[in-house]
């Protein structure tokens, strides 16, 4: 049986810009879906992402529909418009608070890759952070899953306020991804199939030069 605690459903919360969504979101957000039981995974893209100002993010519009492409098939999935339809700059806490004023008496565990996890808890506020969600860091390749430098944080902080867990290893990148689009390499098997076709149809990822080909 799923969901306990306080009556109410367990919900994973996957953040990511998804430009595009791969195998590897898909696999963290399975593999904690199953290790903690949750009723339904919500991914999130991000509207305005504060941390990628230093490229050009494709349009919302398209990394949403990619991600929903991409969870369609799985009953446990969906897919929140909340972060895309925000005019401003959104935090995880916005987040957080949104998907707590719509799934009333839900537990939130918020999922994140290694190497975002050490980001979001060093920028925002932790105690209201750690209110909202409990948070599932999952390995990456690349990067150390690790949690010590946090440890000054985490002093007084329940036990599992931050777990980190192992989950199979997918040396993949949206990235990587993009590049390889770029540069007329396959993203075949990186992403679902569905999203390679959506790469393609929306000519995302293209370099400038030929985006105009053809078109108004
Ligand atoms: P980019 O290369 O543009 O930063 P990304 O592959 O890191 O893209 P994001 O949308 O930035 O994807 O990541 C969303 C979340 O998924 C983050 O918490 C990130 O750590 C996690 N994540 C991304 N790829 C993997 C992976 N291969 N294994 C585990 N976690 C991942
Ligand atoms: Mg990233």
């Amino acid at each position: 049986m799923h969901g306990t605690g306080r009556g109410g459903r367990k919900l994973g919360v996957m953040g990511g810009t998804f430009d595009p969504i791969h195998h590897g979101h898909l696999v963290a957000a399975s593999e904690v879906a199953h290790r903690f039981d949750l009723d339904e995974v919500i991914f999130v893209p991000t509207g305005q992402p504060w941390q990628k100002t230093d490229r050009q993010v494709s349009p919302a519009e398209d990394r949403y529909l990619m991600t929903v492409i991409a969870t369609a098939s799985n009953p446990r999935f969906s897919v929140s418009r909340a972060d895309v339809e925000r005019s401003k700059v959104t935090y995880t806490v916005d987040t957080l608070r949104d998907l707590h004023a719509q799934h009333p008496g839900a537990e939130l565990f918020f999922i994140t890759g290694a190497d975002a996890l050490a980001s979001i808890l060093t920028w925002q506020d932790w105690a209201e952070l750690f209110e909202l969600a409990k948070f599932v860091g999952v390995s990456r390749p690349g990067y150390e899953l690790n949690i010590d430098h946090l440890a000054d944080h985490l002093r007084g902080m329940p036990d599992d306020a931050v777990t980190m867990i192992e989950i199979p290893a997918l040396a993949i990148s949206s990235s990587e991804c993009r590049r390889r689009a770029a540069e007329g390499r396959p993203v075949w098997y990186l992403v679902p199939d569905g999203v390679v076709q959506y790469i393609s149809k929306r000519h995302l990822y293209v370099p400038a030069r030929a985006e105009g080909d053809g078109n108004v």
